[in-house]
């Protein structure tokens, strides 16, 4: 199997892929970003949690015009899992309002977004409605 690196740092890859979050332990509140402080209390702790994989969809919106390389339309969403917002794409899913609803449960999902001269694979993510 091809060497694999998450396209981005809170994408954990491996036999369960999930996202990790850094969680305030004052305050609570979550971000994926790296934070030298919290943008809601100002401390400067945090501790790592796991998102589950496993969300609702709160706001989409179908994008019609992107950059120049980046296929469209394509769904861009903002997932609740389990409380904690997570600003994604929908894949697997046609892009329209048809088969796209508020309230649509959905799933993590990793796909191969490049391959380097080594044969190293970067993989992203993005959600995928969940069968039944
Ligand atoms: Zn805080």
């Amino acid at each position: 199997m091809a060497k694999q690196i998450p396209l981005v740092d809170y994408l954990v890859l491996g036999d369960d892929p999930h996202l990790v979050a850094h969680e305030c332990t004052s305050c609570g509140a979550r971000f994926f970003d790296r934070r030298n402080a919290c943008a809601s209390c100002g401390r400067t702790e945090f501790s790592q949690v796991a998102l589950p994989t496993e969300g609702e969809v709160r706001a989409f919106t179908i994008v019609a015009f992107a950059a120049p390389g980046i296929p469209t339309p394509f769904v861009a969403a903002m997932v609740d899992c389990g409380g904690t917002s997570v600003r994604t794409n929908l894949i697997n899913v046609p892009p329209d309002p048809e088969h796209v609803a508020l309230g649509m449960q959905v799933r993590l999902a990793t796909q191969v977004v490049g391959t380097d001269d080594e044969g190293t694979e970067a993989v992203g993510f993005g959600f995928e409605p969940k069968e039944g």
